[in-house]
């Protein structure tokens, strides 16, 4: 019999690796977390968050009812209902577990959705700021934990292989410098993140042209725990949608353009075309929906945001760290005409193209026949705006890929199903390596935190039950 040296093996130091080896260490079990890079603070995802904790724009404390009905309504029905109860279910207890754990929280006063910002509260630069700031200092809390409680994480562990006997997974094969080291367990978690930083993945399923996508992340989400699930007979669900926002074009070469601003909320009231001067979906939709349609596109980095005075003074003001005006002052090219055929000039648009555009989209709205357009254009969660107030604007975009959605099938407790829905023994996975709660045709988002730390707890605690 394979000697057992862990409870419990975490694949990569997230919020779900972390989460669950924290859990799994408090309630007893020996816990070890398996991360890839080397740094003291490597780098991942979850520590260069923004840090607000949400369902699906919610309050987490918020009743599960309420919870539930959010996700089901902005993946349009797509999510898998027993994911969805059990984030619904849990969300509440898991952000109240990670303070109890010692994770500062801030409440923001703008929305309900940023009642439990993890603190210290990013401040609102457009760069990547991430060091001493709450998601960072949230992870340095749950090692802190993990190591008092006996558990360990290796830095430098690049899990490359499960060990799979019988049907069951007992562990891993990690790469440590040029070594290969096997890590027995009774169980392991795969929390290694998505795949959006895996070129070959990501053209295969979400674009026709990876390199022409804003890396909107740290680069440490190579698929390995995909590959390696699917490799044990794992089912895999909706690889082809992805969470992330419309970004200035310049944010290809200007690091002070990413992770904000957001083009979203002008797109969202404005219009998002090609060079055809032709729009590329719908609007109506969101900021994440049309950054996976410009994915989509044959050339991702030939759309624009179109949008008028209105806009620009209204939503463009609206987000946290708005376009309005951080996108100028940090280098990002916003052109401005007094006509629409002017701008079609400045944007290298075809002028015929965006005339009729405006026209259709403007005549839609006061006639109220929105459906009506090609692509039809939804207005129930972004309101459109008419395009009449000049000047216009338009900005080149491009679409910003922060993490997957897709990856593999787990049932409610967090355990790696088969495609007939039997669960691979001993095999876990939490966070953005999982599918069936966000994406599908609507592009829904439920909160990539919330994702990670909840299947993360929910995993620990059903290995903790089956000892
Ligand atoms: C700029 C930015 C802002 C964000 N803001 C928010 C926000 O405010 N709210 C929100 O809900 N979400 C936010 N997100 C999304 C959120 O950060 C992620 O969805 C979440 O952190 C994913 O956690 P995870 O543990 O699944 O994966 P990750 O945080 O990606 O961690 C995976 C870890 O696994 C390691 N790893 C990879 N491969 C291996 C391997 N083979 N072996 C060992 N280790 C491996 C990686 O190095 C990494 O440390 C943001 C993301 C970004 C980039």
């Amino acid at each position: 019999m394979t000697p057992r040296e862990y409870d419990l093996i975490c694949v990569g130091g997230g919020y779900a690796g972390l989460a669950a080896a924290a859990r799994a260490a408090q309630l007893g079990l020996s816990a070890i977390v398996l991360e890839r890079g080397s740094d003291e603070l490597y780098a991942c995802n979850s520590r260069v968050a923004g840090g607000v904790m949400h369902v699906s724009y919610n309050d987490p404390t918020s009743a599960p009812e309420v919870l539930a009905g959010a996700m089901t309504e902005i993946t349009a029905g797509y999510a898998d209902p027993a994911l969805v109860n059990a984030v619904a279910d849990n969300a509440g207890r898991a952000v109240q577990w990670l303070q109890s754990e010692g994770a500062g929280f801030d409440r923001m006063t703008t929305a309900g959705w940023r009642n439990w910002v993890l603190a210290p509260v990013r401040p609102p630069a457009t760069h990547l700021a991430w060091q001493g700031l709450g998601a960072d200092m949230g992870l340095r809390t749950l090692e802190k934990n993990l190591r008092e409680r006996s558990g360990s994480l290796l830095r430098g562990s690049q899990v490359i292989d499960l060990i799979i006997e019988n049907g069951c997974c007992v562990g891993v094969r990690a790469r440590q410098d040029e070594r290969e080291v096997a890590f027995h367990g009774r169980a392991v978690v795969l929390g290694d993140g998505g795949f959006q930083a895996n070129e070959e993945m990501a053209g295969k399923y979400l674009t026709p042209a990876p390199r022409s996508l804003k890396q909107r992340n740290v680069r440490t989400g190579m698929g390995d725990g995909i590959r390696m699930a699917q490799a044990a007979g794992a089912a895999l669900s909706n690889l082809e949608a992805f969470y992330g926002h419309v970004l200035s074009r310049d944010a290809m070469h200007n690091d002070n353009l990413w992770p904000y601003p957001q083009l979203d909320e002008l797109a969202a009231a404005g219009l998002l075309v090609n060079q055809q001067g032709q729009r590329i979906g719908d609007e109506g939709m969101g900021g994440v929906y049309l950054t996976n349609a410009i994915a989509r596109q044959a050339d991702p980095l030939s759309t624009s945001v179109v949008f008028d005075e209105a806009i620009w003074q209204g939503p463009g003001r609206a987000a946290g760290i708005p376009p309005n005006n951080t996108l100028v002052t940090n280098g990002g090219t916003l052109f401005k005409a007094g006509s629409i055929a002017a701008l079609a000039g400045m944007l290298r648009v075809n002028a015929a193209g965006l005339e009729a555009t405006v026209r259709e989209h403007n005549a839609a709205l006061a006639s109220g026949k929105l459906d009506q357009l090609k692509p039809g254009r939804s207005a129930t969660r972004r309101k459109p705006m008419a395009l009449n107030t000049a000047p216009f604007y338009g900005a080149p975009a491009c679409g910003g890929l922060t993490y997957t959605m897709g990856g593999v099938c787990i049932n409610a407790q967090a355990q790696v199903l088969r495609a007939d829905g039997t669960t691979i023994s001993g095999l876990y996975a939490a966070g953005a390596v999982t599918g069936g709660l966000e994406g599908g045709p609507a592009v829904g988002y439920a909160g990539g935190l919330m994702k990670a730390l909840i299947f993360g707890l929910l995993a620990a605690e059903h290995v903790a039950g089956t000892r």
